[in-house]
This record gives structure tokens, C-alpha cells and sequence, in this order.
């Protein structure tokens, strides 16, 4: 069975590309009928909050993105002694004891002799005796032993990669406080839950090679990887700066609609158009993964600002109704109401703006070489309440009456009327009037 996890650290709250790698995770096991796991990297109790992991679920939520299972690294630590203890069993984890003042001078002079910087080793040379002598002054850490040779596999995205690891320091799994870091963590977790595919961002290429030598080392072979490239901003720059901008809960606020960010998020940087998917049905039926390219993928918040408004010209008027009511529109007219104003609307809060119009909560905007026709005009409007005749027999009148057509007849009665140069079908605003607009005419 198919079987995919989203892995986030509770350390901060999550952001648009987040999302990008949970969906990819959650629409490749929905697609497949397997399961979606929400797996949360909390071994550094320091830094992972709870406040992080109820706002993960609930962004999750919010964008319908359902798990299956949730698990957490906590709750795993025995699982990863046990792991733990088999390495070093087999002799591939060492036990280590620099500090990192000494590392860095290492470094330093590989740095001058030309060499690259990677760690020498010099602890797994250490006798029973040595190892003793330094565990009394300072606790030991532990390091993975990488094979030091090609590791390939052959990618979902981005194709055939090959990482030789003798380029690559032995990473320390095992801090000497006793925490196990994300690398092995996740290589247990991804063994023991039976994960087949795993997605994640092309900045984990080369955790994937140190990911592939552990799971062999514990006797397994490694899932399927896809590693999608990372969003970028317009000019191509690393978004990093703006991740706080375009979080979720920040999206949210600027009234961003779910549907939108699924439907961007789902096809950028895909060979597939993104254009606007009602639901994740739909969205399922045109995915797939392997239409991505691996090229950084440039991101544009501004559509999903234009997506949003697709959203609300075309969603079912029974999905929305709950929230067009929540603002304050009354059952009775909401329907009406949200037809004539949905084309007109970036967000949904800016109905309120047209609901005032409506009851003539406005200033009316009226230039000086327009007050007479505009009077006259409004002289000239029927009985109230009007209702959809009565643009159309009333900019005839007009018509017949004054030299004015165009936009000098119907700008300065909108203008009158609702206090905008645009909006929705002044047919459709004349009929909805709740009260008469004469009565705000400044004389
Ligand atoms: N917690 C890791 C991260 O957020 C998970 C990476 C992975 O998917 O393996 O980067």
C-alpha cells in the first residue's frame, strides 16, 4: 500500500512551502487509495511547542488535508535506542568526543592544506581505554560510519542522482545529551511505519544519500524519493526571507481561500496549468508527480489573489452560503445578494462593502459638472422598490432626455449610487437596493 507522511518540526508554524510538500504527500496517497501520515519531528524538546503542533493541525485542517495516522518522535525513543544500540552493535555507529572548538580547528587546517572539510575520523581510532579516559570528562556523542562511496538512486523529480558520500562528513545521529537527530529519527520512522514513497524538498538530496547507507545498514532498502525543487520568489531569490509573510495562518488572514492555495500549489512548477480546482477530487484527477520539473519553481502570491476571486465566481452557491450569512447577510436575500456581487469581490469580507451600498450606508461621489444630470436622474427614478427593469427603462429616459450616453450617462450614476467607480451590474444594484437612494443625495 502506498503509504506517504508530512513531516514537520513543531517549531514554528507552517508555511506555503510546507504545504507544498504536505500536499504532494497527501494527494500521492489519495491518489492511491493509501495512507497519509502526519508525522511530527519533535525530538528537540527545546525548541518543538505545542502551540506549533495545534496550529499544524489546525492549518491542515483549515486546507482539508486529512491524516491518517499521526505519529510523534517523542513518543519514539525507546524504539530509537533500540535502533540505535544495533548500530552500534554493528560497529556503524562510533562513539565520538571533540568539541566543537576542536572540529572547527580541524577544519580550518584541512581548509589550508586544500582538503576538504570533512571529519577525519580520528575518534573511531580510539582504544577501549581512551574512550574510558574521556568519558569521565565529557559525554560522548555518536556518528554514523557512511560508506564512502557513490550512492545512487533514481528520483521521482529529479531524475538519476548520484551523491558520493566520501564528500560528506559522518553526521552525528546521537548528540551527547542523548537526542537523536532528524536523520536517523526519520530513517526508524520511515522503516517502521512502511513508508513507499517519501516527498520531500531537494535541499534533503544529500540526507537522502546518509538516509539510504542507514536503512541499508539496518537491512532494509530505501522507499521511492521525490525531492521537488523549492519555491523561489519573482527575480528567482530564495523566498527564506518571507516565509513569515506567507504562512498559512497569514494567508488566511488576508482572506487567501483554501481552494486557491491547493489548486496553485498542486500544478506550479508542473507541466499542467494551474488554473482553479473546486475540490481536491478534483485536483486528483489532473495531479501527478511526475510532471514536475526540478527547477527552482517561482512563486507569486498575487495569484493566488486571483485565484481566490475564481474561487467565489464559481463555487456552488450552497458551499459558501454558511460564511455569506456569518457576515450579516440575511438567509432570505443571500443568494441574490452573492450573485450580484461575487464577480466584484477579492476576498470575501469586501461583501460587507457591498451590503452597505445596498442600504445606502455610503458617501456618494458626485462632481460638480454632474450634479444636475444626477439630480435630474434621480428625479426621474421610479417608485421604490425597484427591480430588474428598472436600469435598463431608466438609462433610456435618461437617454432621451439629456445629450448623455456612455460612460458619461452610467459612471456618474454609479458614482451616485454606490459611492465606486466599478462593481457589480448596476441591473442586478438597483434591484437589490434595500432602501431608496434619493434620500442620500446631498443637496
Ligand atoms: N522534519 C523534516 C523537515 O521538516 C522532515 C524532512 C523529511 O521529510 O524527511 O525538514
Amino acid at each position: 500500500m502506498t503509504t506517504t507522511r508530512f513531516a514537520p518540526s513543531p517549531t514554528g508554524i507552517l508555511h506555503i512551502g510546507n504545504i507544498r510538500t504536505a500536499l504532494f504527500n497527501f494527494l500521492l496517497a489519495r491518489r492511491d487509495n493509501g495512507k497519509f501520515i502526519l508525522r511530527l519531528d519533535d525530538t528537540d524538546q527545546t525548541r518543538s511547542k505545542q502551540e506549533f503542533v495545534d496550529a499544524i493541525y489546525q492549518d491542515l485542517e483549515w486546507l482539508g488535508l486529512e491524516w491518517d495516522q499521526v505519529e510523534r518522535q517523542s513518543n519514539r525513543l525507546d524504539r530509537y535506542r533500540e535502533k540505535a544500540s544495533d548500530l552500534i552493535q554493528s560497529g556503524y555507529f562510533y562513539e565520538c568526543f571533540e568539541s566543537p572548538e576542536e572540529l572547527d580547528l580541524k577544519r580550518k587546517l584541512q581548509l589550508k592544506l586544500g582538503k576538504p572539510p570533512v571529519y577525519d575520523r580520528e575518534s573511531l581510532e580510539l582504544s577501549e581505554e581512551e574512550k574510558k579516559a574521556k568519558r569521565q570528562k565529557a559525554q560522548g556523542y555518536w556518528r554514523f560510519k557512511l560508506a564512502l562511496k557513490e550512492v545512487f538512486w533514481k528520483d521521482g523529480i529529479q531524475g538519476e542522482v548520484t551523491i558520493n558520500t566520501t564528500n560528506v562528513s559522518d553526521p552525528v545521529l546521537i548528540r551527547a545529551d542523548g537526542l537523536f537527530l532528524y536523520t536517523f529519527a526519520s530513517v526508524v520512522d520511515d522503516l517502521d511505519f512502511g513508508i513507499t514513497h517519501v516527498v520531500r524538498g531537494d535541499d534533503h538530496l544529500t540526507n537522502t544519500a546518509t538516509q539510504i547507507e542507514i536503512m541499508a545498514a539496518l537491512g532494509f532498502t530505501h522507499p521511492e524519493f521525490f525531492h521537488h525543487s523549492l519555491l523561489v520568489g519573482k527575480k528567482g531569490e530564495p523566498l527564506a526571507k518571507r516565509l513569515g509573510d506567507l504562512s498559512i495562518r497569514e494567508l488566511r488572514e488576508n482572506g487567501i481561500e483554501p481552494e486557491a492555495i491547493l489548486s496553485q500549489l498542486a500544478f506550479l512548477g508542473s507541466s499542467i496549468p494551474v488554473n482553479l480546482k473546486l475540490n481536491l477530487e478534483e485536483i486528483l484527477a489532473t495531479f501527478s508527480l511526475e510532471s514536475f520539473s526540478g527547477n527552482p519553481t517561482k512563486f507569486d502570491e498575487q495569484q493566488l489573489v486571483g485565484l481566490t476571486s475564481d474561487y467565489y465566481r464559481n463555487v456552488p452557491y450552497d458551499r459558501i452560503e454558511g460564511r455569506v450569512i456569518e457576515l450579516g447577510i440575511p438567509k432570505s436575500e443571500g443568494k441574490r445578494f452573492w450573485d450580484a456581487v461575487k464577480g466584484n469581490i477579492k476576498t470575501i469580507t469586501e461583501i460587507n462593502e457591498w451590503w452597505k451600498v445596498l442600504n445606502q450606508e455610503i458617501d456618494p461621489i458626485i462632481k460638480p459638472e454632474d450634479r444636475e444630470f444626477v439630480e435630474l436622474a434621480i428625479s426621474l427614478l421610479p417608485e421604490f422598490p425597484f427591480d430588474l427593469n428598472t436600469w435598463k427603462n431608466w438609462v433610456e429616459d435618461l437617454k432621451s432626455k439629456t445629450d448623455r450616453k456612455g460612460g458619461r450617462l452610467f459612471l456618474p450614476l454609479r458614482l451616485a449610487i454606490t459611492g465606486k467607480s466599478s462593481g457589480p451590474e448596476m441591473q442586478s444594484v438597483l434591484a437589490l437596493l434595500r432602501v431608496p437612494p434619493i434620500t442620500k443625495i446631498p443637496r
